[in-house]
Order: C-alpha cells, then sequence, then structure tokens
C-alpha cells in the first residue's frame, strides 16, 4: 500500500551485478509501481551500454550526484518485492564476506529471476469432477464411450488429475471439454508444486527410535521456538536422518518450513527418496541438476509456502522462506559446504547466521564435527547431542594400521591386505578399497634418467591414465599423449610410479578374477546414471569389490561391505595446510563408517607409512574425538582458528615478479595502517607463494590477515580491498579475498 505520508522518492539506489561494491542512483521513471517504490523491486536499467536487471535497495530523496544527471531507470519489473528474508540474508552476506552487494544477490537468485523473468510459477490443468459428475455413472453417458470412461477414471481419483496424467491414459482435451460442456467435470490453474492439507503429513509411519536417539529428539524438541544451535555429533548410521526427519514431522505439524542443506555428494536419490517416502507433503529439492524452470518453482514454492521441505545443497541457504521452522545442515564439516570461488560463503556458517535471525533451531549434524563446531560446542556456545551406537547396535569398527615400510605391494596391495580381501571374498562379503587418486598412476617416471611428466603450466605432476591412456594434469585439466620415450634421454624405459584407482582397479581384476570389481571415481562416474546403476547393482549383496575415491566415502549406505581398505592414509599427516589433519581425519572415519553397516560387524585396515605417526595413532586407538581434542590443542598454541580469525588474499598474474611486488606494497599499506592503530590487534603475515605457486600458467601469491577479535578483523580487510580497489598498481593483476578461509591454497 502507498503510503501518504511518505512522498515518493527521488532517487532509487539500485544493486547492479557488478564487482563494484556500492550501489547506483537512478531516478524513478515515469510511472510507478501500483503499490509505490520499495526495496527488493526489480528495475531494468542501462548502464553504460548494456541493459542490467537490478534490485532496489534503497529509496531515497537525495544522492551524492546531481539528481537531474541521473538516468531514470527504463522499467520496473516487480511490484511485490522479492522476499524480505532472501535480501537480509544477501546483504549480511555481501557484508560478511567484503563482497559487491549486486553481484552477491544476483548469483544467490535463480537464473530466470536474474533475467528479468516475471516472479511466476509454472502452472497446469487439475481435472476434477463437479457433485453433479460424482452422482453420474459411465452408463449415463450413453453412446459417449470415452466420455463415460473418462467419468469412470476421475471417479478413482477424488483429489483429481492433472492434465498430462489423463492424456497420458489415451483421453483427449476434446473428451474433457466435453465433460465440462455436460457440467460433470471442471478445471483449475495450479501450480506444479501444490500444497498438500497439513493433515496429511506422513506417507509412512516413523521407525520407533532407540533410547540414545528418543534423548536427543526430546533435547531438540525441547528449543523449537527460539535460537537455539545444537551439534548432532552421531557415529554414521547412528540414526541422525531419522531424528532429522521426526523433528520436521513436528515442524510441519506447526505450520513451519524446514530448509536441510546437504553436501554435493550427499545430496543422492536415495537421500530424496528417503524424504519423500515418508512425507505426503511436497519436498523440494535445490541442486545444480534442476533446470531454470525447474529451480525457479521451487524457489517460489519455498518462498510461498507451499512446500514445506527444502533439501538441497550450499546455495539452498539462499532459498527464502514464508514460515521458517528450522534448518539442518548435514555433515556440517563437509568442504562443498563452503564456495572457493566468487562469493566465497560457508553455508555452515550462514545458515546458524539465519537461524539466529529467523529465532529458530538450527542443527549442525555429522560423525565427524567440524574444529570450529566443537570448540562451539565445548564453549557451551552449542548444544552437544550424542548418538554413540549405530542403530543397527553394532559398534562402529576400529582402524586397523598397517605398516607398509619394507613390503612388496601390488597395485598399492601389501600381501596381508591382500589376504584380507581374499577371507572376505570368500565369507561371501564386499569389500571397499579407498584410494584417494584417480587415475591410474600419480605420474610416468623414466627409469634411465629420472625424469618425471610434469605439466607445463601448474607446479604439478601429470596423472598416467589408461582408460583412455593419456597424461592429465588434475590442477588445470590439460592432456597430453603419452610420450614414447623420454624426453630428457631418450630411454624407452618409463614406468608408472604409485598406483591410482584405475591401477588398483586392474590388480584386483588380475588377484580375483572371479569377483566383480566396480571402481567409482570422477571418470568412472562422468554419467550420473552409471553411478547409481553400480550402487544399485552393489546393494544386491553379491560379494565384489568396490574401488573407488571419495566419491565412496560420503552419504552411500553399503550395508555388504564388510572390510574397508584404505590404501595410504600419510597424504594428509605432513602437509602444509594446518586444516589437512582435520579433513584427512574426518575422510578416513567417513571411509571407516561405511564397514558393517548392517548385520556384519566389519574391519578397517588402513595401509601406512607412517604407523607410529603420534596424530595417526590416537586416531586409531581413541577415535575421532580424542584426536580433534588434540588437534584443537595445537592449533591453540600455534594461534590458528578456531582461536583466532583468518583471511586469506590471494593475487594472481601471467608474471611472478608483478604479482610478488603488487603483493607486498599491498602488505606494507596495510602494515603502515596497523602500525597507526595500535588497538588492532590484527597481524598480517606474508606475502608469500601458494602452496602451488604457478597453476595454468599464471603464479599464485598470498596475505593472510589473522586476529583474535573478528570486527577487526573484517575492519582490516575492508581497509585492503579499498587500497586494493584504488591502487592503480593492483588492477594489473586478479585478487581475492576469501574470509574464514577452508584451505590456504
Ligand atoms: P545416519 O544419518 O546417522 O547415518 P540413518 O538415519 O541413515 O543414520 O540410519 C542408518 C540406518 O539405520 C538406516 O538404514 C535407518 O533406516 C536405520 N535406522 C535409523 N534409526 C532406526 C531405528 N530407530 N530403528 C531401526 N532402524 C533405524
Ligand atoms: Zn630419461
Ligand atoms: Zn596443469
Amino acid at each position: 500500500m502507498p503510503n501518504k505520508d511518505i512522498p515518493p522518492p527521488k532517487v532509487l539506489g539500485v544493486a547492479l551485478p557488478t564487482p563494484v561494491r556500492r550501489l547506483f542512483d537512478y531516478q524513478p521513471g515515469a510511472e510507478p509501481p501500483p503499490s509505490g517504490w520499495h526495496p527488493g523491486q526489480r528495475v531494468r536499467v542501462s548502464f553504460g551500454r548494456r541493459e542490467l536487471v537490478g534490485i532496489i535497495i534503497e529509496c531515497r530523496q537525495d544522492s551524492e550526484m546531481s539528481i537531474d544527471k541521473l538516468k531514470p531507470i527504463l522499467a520496473w519489473l516487480d511490484d511485490t518485492p522479492l522476499p524480505e528474508d532472501w535480501l537480509w540474508l544477501g546483504r549480511f552476506t555481501a557484508r560478511y564476506y567484503q563482497h559487491a552487494l549486486g553481484d552477491t544477490l544476483h548469483q544467490t537468485l535463480p537464473v530466470l529471476l536474474r533475467q528479468g523473468r516475471p516472479l511466476a510459477a509454472r502452472t497446469h490443468e487439475r481435472w476434477q469432477l463437479t457433485e453433479d459428475g460424482k452422482q453420474h455413472s459411465a452408463r449415463d453417458l450413453g453412446r459417449a464411450r470415452r466420455q463415460g470412461e473418462l467419468l469412470a477414471l476421475l471417479q478413482q481419483h477424488p483429489r483429481g488429475l492433472i492434465h498430462s496424467a489423463i492424456t497420458a491414459q489415451g483421453f483427449t482435451r476434446h473428451q474433457l471439454e466435453g465433460l465440462r460442456n455436460k457440467g460433470l467435470a471442471h478445471r483449475q490453474t495450479e501450480p506444479l508444486i501444490v500444497a498438500t492439507p497439513p493433515r496429511h503429513v506422513l506417507a509412512e509411519p516413523s521407525l520407533t527410535l532407540n533410547q540414545e536417539q528418543a534423548t536427543a529428539l526430546a533435547a531438540l524438541h525441547d528449543g523449537l521456538d527460539r535460537f537455539s544451535p545444537t551439534l548432532l555429533h552421531g557415529v554414521t548410521g547412528s540414526g541422525k536422518t531419522e531424528i532429522y526427519l521426526q523433528l520436521i514431522e513436528a515442524i510441519i505439524g506447526r505450520g513451519r518450513q524446514a530448509l536441510v542443506l546437504v553436501p554435493e555428494i550427499g545430496l543422492t536419490p536415495q537421500t530424496l527418496a528417503r524424504f519423500r517416502r515418508r512425507f505426503q507433503v511436497p519436498v523440494v529439492a535445490m541442486h545444480s541438476g534442476l533446470t531454470d524452470a525447474e529451480r525457479l518453482d521451487a524457489w517460489l514454492a519455498a518462498w510461498s509456502g507451499r512446500a514445506p521441505i527444502i533439501i538441497g545443497t550450499r546455495s539452498a541457504i539462499f532459498t527464502p522462506l514464508s514460515a521458517p521452522g528450522v534448518i539442518i545442515v548435514d555433515e556440517e564439516h563437509d568442504g562443498s559446504l563452503k564456495q572457493q570461488d566468487g562469493l566465497r560463503y560457508h553455508a555452515r556458517d550462514l545458515a546458524l547466521v539465519r537461524a539466529r535471525h529467523h529465532d529458530i533451531p538450527v542443527i549442525l549434524g555429522s560423525a565427524t564435527p567440524a574444529l570450529e563446531s566443537l570448540a562451539n560446542a565445548r564453549a557451551g556456545h552449542y548444544r552437544h547431542l550424542r548418538l554413540t551406537q549405530r542403530a543397527s547396535r553394532h559398534a562402529p569398527a576400529r582402524l586397523e594400521l598397517i605398516d607398509m615400510r619394507g613390503r612388496p605391494n601390488r597395485g598399492g596391495l601389501i600381501p596381508p591386505t591382500i589376504d584380507a580381501i581374499e577371507a572376505t571374498l570368500n565369507a561371501g562379503h564386499q569389500v571397499l578399497v579407498f584410494i584417494n587418486r584417480r587415475g591410474f598412476a600419480p605420474t610416468l617416471a623414466c627409469q634411465a634418467c629420472g625424469w618425471l611428466a610434469e605439466c607445463h603450466l601448474c607446479d604439478a605432476r601429470l596423472t598416467l591414465h589408461r582408460q583412455p591412456p593419456q597424461l592429465v594434469c588434475h590442477h588445470c585439466e590439460a592432456h597430453r599423449p603419452l610420450p614414447d620415450a623420454c624426453p630428457d634421454c631418450g630411454s624407452a624405459d618409463l614406468r608408472p610410479l604409485g598406483a591410482g584407482t584405475e591401477r588398483t582397479e586392474e590388480t584386483l581384476a588380475g588377484l580375483f578374477p572371479e569377483t566383480p570389481v566396480h571402481r567409482i571415481d570422477r571418470d568412472s562416474t562422468r554419467r550420473k546414471e552409471t553411478l547409481e546403476k553400480t550402487l544399485a547393482t552393489v546393494r544386491r549383496g553379491a560379494p565384489c569389490l568396490l574401488v573407488g575415491t571419495q566419491m565412496l566415502a560420503k552419504g552411500h549406505h553399503l550395508p555388504h561391505v564388510t572390510l574397508v581398505v584404505v590404501v595410504n592414509a600419510d597424504a594428509g599427516l605432513y602437509a602444509s595446510d594446518f586444516r589437512a589433519l582435520e579433513h584427512s581425519a574426518q575422510l578416513l572415519e567417513q571411509v571407516a563408517g561405511r564397514a558393517g553397516r548392517a548385520h556384519h560387524p566389519g574391519r578397517v585396515l588402513v595401509q601406512t607409512l607412517h604407523s607410529d605417526d603420534p596424530h595417526l595413532t590416537l586416531l586409531a586407538e581413541q577415535g575421532y574425538e580424542a584426536l580433534t581434542e588434540h588437534i584443537l590443542e595445537e592449533r591453540r598454541i600455534a594461534a590458528l582458528p578456531p582461536y583466532r580469525f583468518l583471511a586469506l588474499a590471494r593475487f594472481e598474474s601471467p608474471r611472478d615478479d608483478e604479482v610478488m611486488a603488487i603483493a607486498e606494497s599491498a602488505a606494507q599499506a596495510v602494515q603502515a595502517m596497523l602500525d597507526q592503530h595500535r588497538h588492532n590487534p590484527t597481524q598480517c603475515l606474508g606475502p608469500v607463494p601458494a602452496p602451488m605457486e604457478r597453476r595454468q600458467g599464471r603464479y599464485h601469491v598470498q596475505l593472510m590477515l589473522s586476529s583474535t577479535h573478528r570486527s577487526k578483523l573484517h575492519e582490516s580487510c575492508s581497509w585492503l580491498i579499498d587500497w586494493l580497489e584504488t591502487s592503480p598498481y593492483a588492477r594489473r593483476i586478479r585478487w581475492s579475498l576469501d574470509i574464514d578461509p577452508q584451505t590456504l591454497s
């Protein structure tokens, strides 16, 4: 409603999809939208030579520019502003991650809305019998035999049928119109995703919870009406998902919505099917596989409240909700929740911020919580609910370390491991072999002179692939044919060094010719159906061998696997990135969680060259939580997150001297600023070359800002950005800022 007391604005501050961190002022056009001008309405404007879709952020009476010089907007697109909660979160995100608001809003909006399409969901026709139609029988229609059959069909469906379902049965629009003309049927137009009456929430009964689950659910029920963050820390298979489902049932019963975030790898057809089996109400999925039209439908269904359950990957955190009731972040430790380019947000952290804003509960679920979350739980900021038993009552398998030193290996596997595989297959069970490297071998080496195949564009080795035969850089995707001879010395004795999934697969196929071997990695599953098909075969339970990368480590239920083999556990132990150990422990624990899920106890064999490494032995002997306590103590001493806040500025350029020089002057400028502001405890470290300095032919340098105070860190970051944006020097290179970086690479 136009408010008579407030004069119409003379200036509209509009957010536009550009990297520039400010609003652009326009004059309103001649004709305002019927409800007047409001923040959140989309407008079309001219910008330079282009036309852009922007979003009104401010309605003002003044501008820093002279108002007459401002261009008028070309057209308004919305009378109804875009959702308030979405706009609020977008503004928070832009501020927190120091990203341009226009670009932030643009990126978090469905593509069709970015393009200026109307806020309208697709619809279809639903046909139902009228009261009169319900009284008639097919015979009454006499010679109109097909109309009679159509009447009988609709009588079987009291809630009606949609047009396409009717024509799929061979009926025509003509026949439908025939019934309508006789007053027997009527049609209505409705959105594809339509709300179901609230009394029909469940489609199948819930499971009876075990004691631990029941205690956890009861605790969650206490806190449904306020901001209450909970860490649901339960071993793999302990029934966390069942708790989510039962909690969501209660939330829907209160007329509210549930937003569930899962890692990319976790949004499988099984997960979705499990939610859809349980609930009769619409469960909408938000993921990259949707068409633009489907995504807009889902978004609008969430915003209008027609969809009470929204399940999606990280970007789903920006889905508008009409009646938010709970946010659940499953596998909250997972790296895919953080966007690693452009707008570098962390969906888990935004989930907490959003839940606080709406004053609703937020649940972080994981078998291997992130250290940040564990530290928050320990400090009393989150409730810490534990599930220690599997729903199937088996204790989770322990890791058994197997010393690889001095032992011959075939395709990465040493004799005791091979014996264990054989025994498991003989017992009629399945084996999962985890190897965190796809391809045939990590590289190709010359036996005569020691030459190694290296990428010309990156500081990295090329991976040898056999299917098809070629050398591939896993960092820049460069492909190269296999050389016939060593380019340095001409020797023909070139051999693969180490093992990747293809080589282990080949070895296992040779050792166990009777048993099917399924390889699961990015190469073998380029097509989505391949993965689903393989997993369906595996779930049928016949003995088999599975070889795979971390695609296999997460999310999938593999009830017949009773032996898990980790080919090499050492990658994360001595890496330079301070989070590598945490991530590596999480991965090991997740892989181990695949063993013995159903009725068989499992074993997990972990091959290592460092069987006396203190971190690894602590993990094997006392488990993930004991290790995290130890790592947290190390982080405290080293002044690293979660005890300090970090931001990483990354600089890149094709010229190594240039990128380093500019990063150095940025560092000096920040340091000079910090020296003047002694109350700001932020430290500026670097610049240093990135761990992989050269990637795709470009040189990477980084500068770290570290602080005990988040607000001071943010002040320093925005100072640095201002400096970079105004320094003519910095224009020559690419730079980006990563608040709370998850990796230092
Ligand atoms: P998580 O999410 O912790 O990995 P799930 O909820 O997926 O665990 O449960 C693991 C398995 O145990 C599933 O097959 C699930 O159907 C079953 N399950 C969970 N809770 C119960 C229960 N209370 N009674 C029987 N089976 C259960
Ligand atoms: Zn050579
Ligand atoms: Zn490369």
